[in-house]
């Protein structure tokens, strides 16, 4: 079959024609892969910050067909099925688990298997190709605002505005924006640096949009998809009593937390991925909603492209490889 290969980090991806294909055991699956979306997590396995397996077919936003139940989108954060958090359907929390692309061969090639037909949820009639980023980065704010779901609609519910801040209006931010306008009533405030994502930001459901600097009310959720030093501050200042901060960026920001450093119960929260029910909810609002993103198809032979544009930020949408 053909396959993106990472044989070593740092080094190009490798496009093989002929790569042997994938052995499955019983109880494993075997799909046929239609689409990989190329996420930032991607470049940390193919720079060597991860300690992945090498040689990898990296890739975890796959969309594909399976022989007996159709289309399907694969529900990457494989976990090791019998620990606790796996038991309650949390497998993105699991301490043993094995990502699809990032510690298990992924999308980037014509097929791969899938350790149980559990990770495998029914993509419909969705566009394969324009969904692919629901599996991560659609999936990864979708349990990000969902920490913060009740929250804002007991404020609501009590005739308050609720109000929601979003700190990042890059992809994920946006996916958070599009949520939060579609599940609660919150007032939604975007807070990113760039003029032209500020516009975005309001063009797809924030109230407002403002830098960094601006003076913004304080909020009930406000969810940090950057995780920098000085976002995560931003966000302990603007927090609500009682309020809750949810942070979903890498960055590796650190702030001082316990009494006097942030406001009185206050909750501080990290998110990460989403659970395997979620992906089929958000699947569900995928249908009735217009979630996606606009995306821009790669061929599979065009891995390493992909993954110079995303690097270098040269993006009209999420990047897509497709077989
Ligand atoms: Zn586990
Ligand atoms: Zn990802």
């Amino acid at each position: 079959m053909r396959a993106a290969v990472l044989t070593t980090p740092n080094t190009p991806i490798t496009f093989i024609d002929d790569h042997p294909e994938p052995t499955v055991d019983e109880g494993e699956e075997l799909i046929d892969v239609t689409a990989c979306g190329v996420c930032h997590s991607d470049l940390h396995v193919a720079d060597g910050e991860v300690p992945s397996p090498m040689p990898l077919i990296m890739g975890h936003e796959v969309t594909g067909v399976h022989a007996e139940l159709g289309p399907v989108m694969v529900y990457a954060p494989w976990g090791c099925r019998t620990c606790e958090q796996c038991d309650a359907g949390l497998e993105m929390l699991c301490p043993d688990a094995a990502e699809a692309g990032i510690f298990a061969d992924g999308g980037y090639a014509e097929r791969m298997k899938v350790p149980d037909r559990r990770y495998l949820a029914s993509l419909g009639d969705l566009d394969p190709v324009s969904a692919a980023p629901l599996a991560c980065g659609g999936l990864t704010a979708y349990r990000a605002v969902g920490h913060g779901i009740d929250d804002l609609r007991s404020v609501s519910a009590s005739g308050k505005q609720a109000r929601a801040v979003v700190i990042g209006a890059g992809g994920l931010g946006q996916f958070g924006i599009r949520y939060l306008r579609l599940l609660t009533d919150a007032h939604i405030t975007a807070v990113d640096l760039s003029p032209d994502k500020q516009a975005t930001a309001r063009d797809i459901g924030a109230h407002e949009a403002v830098g960094p600097d601006a003076d913004i009310e304080p909020a009930d959720v406000i969810i940090d998809f950057l995780g920098a030093e000085a976002t995560l501050t931003l966000a302990a200042q603007k927090v609500r009593r009682r309020g809750r901060v949810v942070v979903v960026g890498l960055y590796g920001g650190r702030i001082p937390w316990g009494f006097g450093a942030v406001p009185h119960e206050a909750r501080l929260q990290s998110s990460v991925w989403g659970s395997r029910s979620q992906l089929d909810e958000l699947l569900d609002l995928a249908h009735r909603e217009d979630i996606t993103q606009a995306v821009e198809a790669l061929p599979l032979d065009q891995a390493q492209t992909a993954h110079d544009r995303l690097r270098s930020g040269d993006l009209k949408g999420r990047l897509v490889l497709t077989t």
